[in-house]
């Protein structure tokens, strides 16, 4: 079962809806969020590809976020892709199966 996640800042960034985890679809597929600090964005990757993982657009390596068990209205860790402040809000928007 995967959740469907929205990361959402005050300066505008919002990544729409993210589907992680891993649904029915099968064990190959394990989607995870990961930061490319050179396209300043958000995005899902399955992470069951080896490592590295590295961003289609800018080429550039990314790196995994690592998202709390208990899924809720938390502030993430990392700070906003866009404005590089920790106002980034994260919120559980359903599940996905
Ligand atoms: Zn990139
Ligand atoms: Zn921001």
């Amino acid at each position: 079962m995967g959740e469907i996640i929205r990361l959402k800042c005050k300066c505008g960034y919002d990544t729409k809806d993210l589907l992680v985890g891993c649904g029915m679809i099968g064990p190959n597929y394990i989607y995870v969020l990961s930061h490319c600090k050179k396209c300043k964005n958000i995005k899902v990757i399955n992470d069951m590809k080896p490592p590295p993982h590295i961003c289609k657009k800018c080429k550039e390596y990314l790196s995994i976020i690592d998202l709390p068990d208990d899924v809720g209205y938390e502030v993430l860790s990392i700070p906003c892709p866009k404005c590089e402040e920790h106002t980034l809000e994260f919120k559980e928007m359903g599940l996905w199966d």
